[in-house]
């Protein structure tokens, strides 16, 4: 059997893939009028977030913020209500940052080009490329980690993907392959995030038999496909022990803001004291801050990881 080089199997993807997303994809509501509005907000709800969880999100965070403008302008007790169940709140507010300065440097239209977008808070290389190539028809690659396990299953390749130096390359690759025509940019890098989604996708084994590109696929043909891509371990999580409180007045329950920066930042929680403390103890940390003994209704004790938000 002879196998194609990796870039001859690159090459051959916006003719297999564009028909392919043409006649299958996905229909998802910011697929169906991609201004460029509408597709940053996408992107950034779509950071780390499955489809499925975004959507309930969506249309409302859009009726609430209709214009780049709204965005910018609103209260950030509302922009963090609208966010609220989607976690990684600091992608609320580098938009909401991000949505200042569009309408500051932009006079509120989202800027057409790649470097523009790539500067403004939240935005990274593949969150400017999608945006650039799928609402301005920007020739520019959006490399996700759906793009990346397709590529490297397409070419049997074992570099780590978690090493910036692969996605570069990978970016390389993808802009070398794709189309000329406006219109076949959009699809064509939708359509390769769509096989890495929905056909190649992670967490089992490949649906080769559905795939447009199996019959040159290295990865199916060398029987490597579900090994792939190699991804370099994280770091671990450091845990932190707490003891929370549960502090009632005249029927009111205590809360406290977190700091503006790190984990959950600006979020409002029960107040806490770091380690496991004893009944006692706990007591005794609350008078020291004078707080009554009689006030603590509860004490919890709670294991809180310190990745940050
Ligand atoms: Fe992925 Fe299989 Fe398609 Fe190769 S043939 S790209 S492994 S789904």
């Amino acid at each position: 059997m002879v196998l194609l080089e990796d870039r001859e199997i690159l090459a051959q993807l916006p003719g297999l893939l564009l028909p392919w997303y043409d006649g299958g994809a996905r229909v998802l509501p910011w697929r169906e009028e991609p201004t460029p509005y509408r597709v940053w907000v996408s992107e950034i709800m779509l950071q780390q977030t499955r489809v499925e969880a975004v959507r309930p999100y969506y249309e409302r965070f859009l009726e609430a913020f209709p214009t780049v403008e709204a965005l910018a302008a609103a209260p950030e007790e509302k922009l963090l209500k609208m966010w609220e169940g989607l976690g990684y709140y600091n992608r609320a507010r580098n938009l909401q940052r991000a949505a200042q300065q569009v309408v500051e440097l932009y006079d509120g239209e989202v800027p057409a080009s790649y470097e523009a977008l790539r500067a403004l808070p939240g935005v990274g290389d593949y969150t400017a490329g999608a945006i650039a190539s799928i609402a301005f028809q920007l020739p520019v690659p959006a490399v996700d980690g759906n793009v990346l396990r397709v590529v490297m299953r397409l070419t049997d390749c074992r570099d780590d993907i978690a090493d910036p130096k692969v996605k570069k390359a990978v970016r390389a690759q993808i802009q070398a392959v794709m189309p000329e025509a406006e219109a076949d940019i959009r699809v064509f890098n939708q359509a390769t995030m769509e096989l890495g989604a929905t056909v190649c996708a992670p967490n089992g084994p490949p649906r080769c038999l559905e795939c447009p590109a199996m019959a040159f696929c290295k990865g199916r043909l060398r029987g490597t496909a579900e090994d792939l891509p190699v991804k370099g371990a994280k770091k671990p999580r450091r845990v932190e022990e707490k003891t929370v409180f549960l502090l009632v007045r005249d029927g009111k329950i205590a809360l406290r803001k977190r700091p503006g920066t790190g984990l959950l930042a600006g979020l409002w929680e029960l107040p806490a004291a770091p380690g496991v403390l004893t009944e006692s103890q706990g007591r005794a940390f609350l008078q020291e801050r004078g707080v009554s003994p009689g006030e603590l209704l509860s004490l919890i004790h709670i294991s809180e990881p310190t990745r940050l938000d």
